[in-house]
């Protein structure tokens, strides 16, 4: 990275991928604005961690599906200085068969998968375009991809969040804002916790889950190399999982 400390804002930043995604682009050389919805003591702990660092890290919790609150704690420090990186992790599940999904199971993920991505693009993308430069990264999922039974809310929603990053390259790549989709497969994070794992394993080739930091090495390229020409794209990391 070049001289001066850039912002990184990373939705979602305190636990499994997302605090994986941020302890990179600390050490990268960020410094971080770190978002969540409840988990406090994660957060805090996370913010120790990247100031032993050297970076600084301003905590900053709110509900992602709710547009009012995500323009209130971002518009305006967006508007005084413009993130260069922006990571759209922020995430949920509420697996169950179609025929038995509750209409809250299905608002619930949409709003928080996909409608968050949106609130939040709200709040950031004006000042990212004056300033006309920036990274754009949006975990979407392999269920996205290729469905996955149990699924279809979180599936539709990481689709739906797929669209939305290729029709936002299409608009902002004119002004130099990269925007692009990772798509993880079986990665070992809280959310996975309940996942019956071996039952996958004929499915990935490498015959094992992924660690949050295997998607997080991909993030960090997205956001700081500068020799890249990456844009508008869906990159899998997914152990073989769904290989295209
Ligand atoms: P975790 O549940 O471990 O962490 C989720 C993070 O997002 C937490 O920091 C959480 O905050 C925050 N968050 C969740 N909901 C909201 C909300 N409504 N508003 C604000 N912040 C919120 O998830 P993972 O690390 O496993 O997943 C991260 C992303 O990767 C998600 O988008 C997920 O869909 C995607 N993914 C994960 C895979 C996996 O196998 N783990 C596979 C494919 C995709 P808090 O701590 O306060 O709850």
């Amino acid at each position: 990275m070049e001289n001066e400390p850039k912002i990184a804002l990373v939705v979602g930043g305190t636990r499994g991928i997302g605090r994986a995604v941020a302890l990179r682009l600390a050490k990268a050389g960020f410094d971080l604005w770190l978002t969540y919805r409840s988990n406090n003591e994660a957060a805090e702990q996370m913010q120790a961690e990247v100031r032993e660092l050297g970076r600084s890290c301003d905590l900053l919790r709110f509900d992602v599906a709710d547009h009012v609150a995500t323009q209130a704690a971002l518009a305006d420090r967006a508007n005084a200085a413009a993130p260069y990186a922006v990571v759209f992790n922020a995430g949920i599940v509420r697996d169950k068969l179609m025929f038995w999904m509750e209409p809250e199971e299905w608002d619930q993920v949409i709003r928080t998968n996909l409608g968050g991505f949106y609130n939040v693009m709200r709040a950031v993308l004006v000042p990212m375009l004056a300033a006309r430069r920036g990274r754009i990264v949006a975990i979407a999922s392999v269920s996205g991809e290729i469905g996955h039974a149990g699924q279809a809310n979180y599936a539709a929603s990481k689709a739906g969040l797929i669209g939305a990053v290729k029709s936002l390259a299409r608009e902002v790549g004119p002004k130099q804002i990269y925007v692009n989709a990772v798509s993880p497969g079986l990665i070992e994070t809280e959310m996975t916790e309940g996942v019956q794992k071996e039952s996958l394993m004929p499915l990935i080739p490498l015959r094992r889950a992924g660690r949050a930091e295997e998607v997080a090495s991909l993030v960090q390229f997205l956001c700081a190399e500068p020799d890249m020409y990456i844009h508008g794209q869906v990159l899998s990391v997914n152990g073989g999982l769904a290989m295209q």
